[in-house]
């Protein structure tokens, strides 16, 4: 499990002047995510891992503080795969200019940035929702889960989701209309709370978590289920590979469909998903839930409450 021990902030001194085509900026929102854990680990991934001693790198929204490119000036709001810094300077290639006054700029590390276009892409590229059909989704309550959710909702999908409290839950009915959800921390028959929500089977089960949660879907999966491994954060802190149930006999018996992705394998596609989600959200077809923890220092316990379940929605810090 990531501690804070594994974290240290220290004072650094920025540059004194701006080379062309730079911009100093100072960090607003940060985003913390799961899969920033598995950069922590020094093995093979679709992505480089973390150095030690080097700052971290994720999503952030900033503020154009001075400006050596001609297509910013200060005062301008910008995105980029930046360091958890306070103030940095960057290239500016390497940020995209957003606007302020469509929707709050928090929103563009979340339901408009990486978590959205997870779940869009996620669900209709790889699930292909019909109407009628059952859609489960565990990590319900979290930034990928709550839009996933709502999507197969606007799909006319009967929605299913699994987490972490009562309150989650409640949130998933009242505010986000899912169907039916399950308590997993407090069910002690899975497999039984999952036969009841779904009467009719499983036709997609959007998994965010893996381990013994995804074991008990699969035993209710129809013909033809597709299985979208989004995430597996039950397992992101292990140090051994988990055995449980093999799911092969339940994907041949059911002819199912299981396939694991990154977002950015629908890199080509972004614009479509930021314009839909873009539209559904200022239509009020879509509610975006945030968790904001306040100030730089408070970024590792922020990180580490991913893994005990702090947030409802998209968990962030704001600077
Ligand atoms: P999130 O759901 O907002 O936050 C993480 C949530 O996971 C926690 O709030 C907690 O909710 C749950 N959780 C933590 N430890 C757990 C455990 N041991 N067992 C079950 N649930 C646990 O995070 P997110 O950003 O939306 O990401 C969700 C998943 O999608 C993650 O697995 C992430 O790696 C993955 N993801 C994948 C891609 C991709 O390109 N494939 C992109 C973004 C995210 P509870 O209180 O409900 O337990």
């Amino acid at each position: 499990m990531v501690g804070k021990a594994n974290f240290e902030t220290v004072d650094a001194l920025l540059p004194t002047t701006l080379n062309e085509g730079e911009l100093l900026v100072k960090a607003l929102y940060i985003s913390v995510d799961p899969y920033m854990r598995g950069r922590m680990n020094d093995t093979k991934s679709y992505i480089e891992p973390y150095e030690v001693g080097k700052p971290l790198t994720g999503g952030v929204v900033a503020e154009v503080v001075e400006s050596k490119h001609a297509d910013f000036l200060p005062g301008d709001f910008v995105l980029g795969n930046l360091t958890w810094t306070e103030k940095q300077v960057v290239d500016g290639a390497a940020v995209t200019k957003l606007m302020k006054d469509l929707v709050p700029l928090s929103y563009y590390l979340g339901i408009l940035g990486m978590p959205g276009l997870t779940a869009y892409f996620g669900l209709l590229h790889i699930g292909e929702p019909k109407a009628g059909e059952t859609v489960v989704i565990s990590g319900a309550a979290g930034a990928v889960g709550t839009v996933v959710g709502q999507i197969a909702k606007i799909k006319g999908c009967r929605v299913v989701g699994i987490a972490g409290s009562d309150g989650k839950n409640a949130y998933l009915k009242n505010k986000f209309h899912f169907d039916e959800t399950i308590n997993y921390q407090n069910t002690t028959d899975l497999s039984a709370a999952i036969a009841k929500a779904c009467p009719n089977g499983v036709d997609i089960y959007y998994d965010n978590v893996g381990g013994a949660i995804s074991d008990a879907v699969l035993q209710h999966i129809n013909k033809f289920a597709r299985i979208i491994i989004c995430g597996q954060i039950s397992m992101y802190n292990s140090t051994e590979t988990p055995v449980g149930p093999r799911p092969q006999v339940a994907l041949v018996k059911n002819s199912a469909f299981m396939k694991g992705f990154v977002v950015s394998d629908f890199s080509k596609h972004f614009p479509e998903g930021v314009s839909q989600l873009t539209a559904w959200l200022t239509a009020g077809k879509l509610q975006y839930q945030e968790t904001v923890v306040k100030g730089f220092d408070a970024l590792p316990d922020a990180f580490i409450g991913l893994f005990r379940g702090d947030n409802t929605g998209k968990l962030l810090v704001e600077v």
